[in-house]
């Protein structure tokens, strides 16, 4: 099987086992597992934070965020395809008793002057606006980068209002590969920051996020109260140190496989590439070869080719660390069977 369903099917590198076989380990609730503390102090220092706290998952570093940031009854601003709103089971509501607000971007990109309107006056009716919420790049927009400058104008609008904004990078740094600007850049645009450790950068488990020591410290109450605090976790937060280690760089064979992909897939009669490729999710719209998405991916399975569906008629292909550019090539030719 070709598995172009996502960065997440990738299975850990041979260095990854060695770092995870080797990791000296401690109790991680009291702060001794030292293989743990190693990455949060690594990944604090490349994201220019004071602090950062490894979690297990994106989802709960983006819920840990929104709790620690929000109290009940606060609303959240945020893209209307964001993956905080779209695909984390409304957590935020569930969890933390907030509301979502959606704003529709371009891209994935907010409008400031949007996000600006979005904010609410003190009024005895209204919820307070109590977190802004950026993605880049943006799942649901097909790996978009959202531009550095767009951030900055939405952190100046959160900071003239006293509003702290969180950024959703489980793929930033997809967006620094592809945009050269630094990872230090772009989280300066946001208090708080959460990226996967376990989507391109190959690692099995775990994501990080990183802010003011302060909100760390609250944070981490948040994450034992979840049921996130871990003991012996370094076993786990080894590989994710070659991941930020030695896995950042090549991000760009990912981005470049989807282009190929894109612009072989771009050729056939009947499907329509729907987003730019800024990164490694490659947007097929498969209607006018006469396919659902579903219908579509039965087909290529048959062919030995997995994807996953992103609306009836969209079927997202995502490059990953397990593909090569054979792999490409053969997609490519199977297609002729397919449509
Ligand atoms: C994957 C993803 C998450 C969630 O990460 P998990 O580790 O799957 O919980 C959050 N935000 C975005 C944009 C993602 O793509």
């Amino acid at each position: 099987m070709i598995d172009l369903r996502s960065d997440t099917v990738t299975k850990p590198t041979k260095r990854m086992r060695e770092a995870a076989f080797d990791a000296e380990v401690g109790d991680d609730v009291y702060g001794e597992d030292p293989t743990v503390n190693k990455l949060e102090a690594l990944a604090a220092d490349m994201l220019g934070k004071e602090a950062a706290m490894f979690v297990t998952s994106g989802t709960q570093g983006n819920q840990i965020a929104v709790l620690t940031h929000c109290k009940p009854g606060d609303e959240v601003l945020l893209e209307e395809n964001a993956h905080l709103f779209l695909y984390e089971g409304a957590s935020m509501s569930a969890l933390a008793g907030v509301q979502p607000r959606t704003i529709r971007g371009e891209k994935g990109a907010m409008s400031p002057v949007d996000v600006a309107a979005a904010i609410r006056p003190e009024d005895i009716h209204f919820p307070e606006t109590g977190l802004i919420c950026i993605e880049n790049t943006h799942n649901k927009a097909g790996g978009a980068v959202v531009p550095l400058e767009n951030m900055k104008m939405i952190a100046d609008v959160a900071r003239d209002n006293g509003i702290p904004v969180h950024l959703d990078g489980a793929r930033l740094f997809n967006a620094v590969v592809a945009s050269g600007v630094s990872v230090k850049d772009f989280a300066a645009q946001a208090d708080t920051v959460q990226f996967c450790l376990s989507k391109g950068l190959g690692a099995p488990v775990g994501s990080i996020l990183a802010g003011s020591a302060d909100f760390i410290a609250r944070a981490r109450k948040w994450r034992k109260r979840l049921g996130g605090g871990l003991r012996q976790a370094g076993i786990i937060a080894a590989p994710g140190i070659v991941a930020l280690t030695e896995m950042v760089d090549r991000l760009a064979e990912d981005h470049e496989l989807a282009k190929v992909l894109a612009r072989g897939l771009g050729e056939f009669r009947g499907l329509e590439i729907e987003n730019d490729v800024d990164t490694n999710i490659v947007l097929v719209n498969v209607k006018q070869a006469g396919y659902t998405s579903e219908a579509f991916l039965a087909k290529l399975k048959e062919h030995k080719i997995l994807a996953v569906p992103f609306g009836p008629h969209t079927v997202r292909f995502v490059t990953n660390l397990n593909v090569t550019a054979d792999d490409i090539d053969h997609v490519l030719n199977e297609m002729r069977y397919i449509v």
